[in-house]
């Protein structure tokens, strides 16, 4: 193209832009270009191409300002659009979906075990990078599941995948999770040792381990079970297992009366009081 029909064009785009940018209510001229009348800068500007003076329609601040806006609220959308997608993904059914921190019963034994989840979360890229894991143990009603959904909702918070199952759902929804199993950040897997123990029950959970074990990302157990099981398993079907487990995750024993329990008992108590008229009444 030779340069003169270069200039011809880009005197013509200019011109048809400028012509879509017909002056606003208020907008008014000043050394030639348009003004906007509401933050009064120029809405055009001159520009010099090969020797000719040409003038550019542009954005006048307020404009830029809406633009900006406009791209903020669609980076925004596009957020809450992935942060609900990574919360279906999740598995996590309602109850656990609201498990947070801020929840946690601090006062009772399990202020050191929570602690350590919540530190958990928070050096997360690390965990994930060294494929760290946790071993929440501990009898029935301690807290180790909402222990667990505190940790998946903090990072799902930030914005990671998360998928918490329990095992017992696991066993039927193993294909999936395999086939997933490199866009998980983390994988949390509820009460282990739960399950049936069919062969093919510990086949399905043992080809979920192995798999996460080999895509090298992090996985967070619970378990009734104690520690020592975990150690001297005389179920080979287990001990393959457990053997990996406790290769990758840090053991913590969660003892605590859970709230719920505590406050079931509270409200025992005081209904002792209320209702039973004790000597002397
Ligand atoms: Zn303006």
């Amino acid at each position: 193209m030779s340069m003169d029909k270069a200039v011809d064009l880009a005197r013509m785009f200019a011109k048809t832009m400028s012509e879509k940018c017909v002056p606003q209510n208020g907008d008014y001229i000043k050394d030639g270009l348009i003004y906007c009348g509401k933050c009064n800068t120029p809405t055009e500007y001159r520009t010099e191409f090969h020797g000719e003076e040409i003038i550019f329609p542009t954005w006048c601040e307020c404009a830029k300002r809406a633009d900006e806006e406009r791209e903020r609220q669609s980076a925004e959308a596009q957020r809450a659009i992935r942060a609900a997608e990574l919360r279906r993904l999740s598995m996590m059914n309602g109850t656990l979906s609201e498990c947070t921190f801020a929840d946690a019963d601090m006062d009772g034994e399990n202020s050191r075990s929570i602690t350590i989840c919540e530190r958990y979360a928070e050096k997360f890229p690390q965990m994930l990078a060294d494929n760290r894991g946790l071993l929440l143990f501990g009898s029935v009603g301690t807290g180790k599941t909402f222990a667990a959904a505190c940790i998946a909702n903090a990072l799902l918070e930030k914005n990671y995948s998360v998928v918490m199952v329990s095992l017992v759902t696991l066993i039927d929804s193993a294909d999936d999770i395999i086939r997933r199993m490199d866009d998980i950040d983390l994988l949390i897997l509820d009460d282990l040792g739960a399950e049936r123990s069919t062969d093919y029950g510990f086949e399905r959970i043992y080809a979920v381990t192995d798999a996460r074990y080999r895509s090298g990302k992090p996985v967070i157990y619970t378990s009734n079970l104690p520690l020592e099981t975990f150690k001297h398993s005389e179920d080979i079907r287990c001990a393959r297992i457990y053997d990996r487990v406790l290769e990758r995750c840090y053991p913590v024993e969660l003892r605590g009366v859970s709230r719920r329990k505590r406050e079931a008992r509270r409200r025992f108590e005081e209904m002792t009081k209320l209702l039973e008229v004790n000597k002397g009444d």
